[in-house]
């Protein structure tokens, strides 16, 4: 999952794949050129945090269906 973070250091926008980042890969930012990786110790809090985001938007489309067929109905 692509995901926007904000770079600790500079505050600048930088763009990383969550997946990866939970394997272990490190990313650049590109405005001040830190390399941000995962803390360890934090892969579990980010795991949930993907795991509950995935389920809201599971939801979110039940929703959207939901509302599809009702104005269908109309
Ligand atoms: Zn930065």
């Amino acid at each position: 999952m692509q995901s926007q973070i904000q770079c600790p250091l500079c505050g600048g926008s930088l763009a990383l794949n969550t997946e990866l980042l939970l394997a272990g890969h490190s990313f650049t930012c590109a405005n001040c050129g830190s390399c941000i990786s995962l803390a360890s110790g934090s892969h579990r809090t980010v795991q949930s945090a993907m795991t509950e985001f995935s389920r809201l938007k599971a939801r979110t489309g039940e929703v959207g269906q939901a509302a599809q067929k009702a104005i269908g109905k109309g």
